[in-house]
């Protein structure tokens, strides 16, 4: 019989800045789930990471022989961790040997890509989320909360901007990134839209700034501003830049307003409304995000991050990028969400 109450092995694949600095230490504090391997192409990292976090030498895989992590018991998720556009094939990869799925933002760099992470983890019976720290961030939830009960009214506009001065590396590649600021940074503000709304944009318009540095940003943007508007008259105002630092959430409703800045890091995030400041614990979001994600696993529950909630995100960047180029404003079906249960020890 299924045991509820086991602690999952994850192995996270992509030993990058973000595993390094903030999921291996987030692992050390979850109590629903632990580090119990890796998938790296580097051998170096995979001796540190080995003598670093005391790894059992079968639970390191380079990415020849990752597809052999099918036959190890230890592993029960697989976090994928690499550059955009290669999230696809190793989520695929992952499903194909039967293990649950967790993939970082954005979960993909196309629609079809999406579909086909989904149908790979559906085909092979095992769960997919996405990488969406701050649905587990206490401030970002106080702002979904309050949006939800109408404490202070309906909410009519939501303001989202995030940015960052500077930017290099695979995501300044088309080919690795799937696109620029919008894919890495204008996807918090989607998200912290759709979160406080609870729903996802029917029509999208979007302008791009011409780049300060067009020799730096010729294969992806540098900036994008972007329009979301949703069912119920509302709209979202996005910013999102590979040159300007930006952190800053605001929702305006009929009878005041609340709001973040900074917004939407890993820590230090501060909230204030028309009627106070809000004051929460700090909290480790990545450790929160693992062990809700491995609590559903565990539950046989619905992810509360699940793949499906990344490609419709996944799809509106798409019409975003279809709004930049056409000039015109782009229509999205509109999507009946369900309301997927979070577990979170945040509140
Ligand atoms: P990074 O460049 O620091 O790490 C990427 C890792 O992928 C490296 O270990 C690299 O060796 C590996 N890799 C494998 N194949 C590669 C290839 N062909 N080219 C380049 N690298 C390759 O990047 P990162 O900042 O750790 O970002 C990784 C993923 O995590 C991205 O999808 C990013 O959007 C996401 N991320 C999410 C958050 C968050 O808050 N949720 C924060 C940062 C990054």
């Amino acid at each position: 019989m299924k045991d509820k109450n086991k602690r999952l092995g994850v192995a996270l694949l992509g030993l990058g800045k973000y595993a390094t600095d903030q999921l291996a230490p987030a692992l050390q504090e979850t109590t629903g789930c632990y580090l119990a391997g890796i998938v790296t192409g580097s051998p170096h990292k995979a001796t540190a990471w080995k003598e670093k976090y005391d790894l059992p030498p079968q639970n390191i895989y380079s990415y020849d022989n990752f597809d052999n992590i099918r036959s190890n018991p230890d592993i029960d998720i697989v976090y994928v961790v690499t550059p955009n556009a290669l999230h696809a094939d190793f989520v695929i990869r992952a499903a194909k040997a039967g293990k649950h799925v967790i993939c970082e933002k954005p979960m993909a760099v196309s629609v079809e890509e999406a579909d086909r992470m989904i149908d790979a983890c559906m085909g092979a019976g095992v769960s997919l989320s996405v990488g969406y720290r701050l649905h587990f961030e206490p401030y970002n939830r106080q702002m979904m909360k309050l949006a939800a009960t109408h404490k202070y009214g309906y909410v009519q506009k939501i303001v989202a901007k995030d940015g960052v001065s500077d930017m290099d590396g695979w995501r300044l590649n088309k080919q690795l990134a799937g696109g620029g600021a919008l894919m890495d940074l204008g996807i918090y503000c989607l998200q912290a839209a759709n979160y406080i709304s609870n729903k996802q944009p029917i029509a999208v318009t979007a302008e791009q700034p011409p780049a300060t540095n067009p020799a730096k940003f010729h294969e992806v943007e540098e900036s994008v501003y972007f329009r979301l508007e949703y069912p119920g008259g509302f709209t979202a105002e996005c910013h999102c830049s590979y040159t300007k630092e930006m952190n800053y959430l605001r929702a305006d409703a009929n009878n005041g307003w609340f709001e973040l800045e900074p917004a939407f890091g890993y820590a230090g995030i501060k909230g204030k409304t028309s009627f106070g400041k809000m004051n929460f614990d700090a909290v480790n979001q990545q450790a929160l995000e693992m062990d809700s994600i491995a609590a559903a696993i565990n539950k046989d529950r619905a992810s509360p991050v699940p793949g499906e909630m990344g490609r419709e995100d996944v799809q509106v960047l798409m019409a975003i990028y279809e709004a930049l180029e056409s000039g015109k404003r782009v229509l999205l079906d509109p999507v009946i969400r369900g309301s997927a249960t979070v577990e979170t020890g945040a509140e």
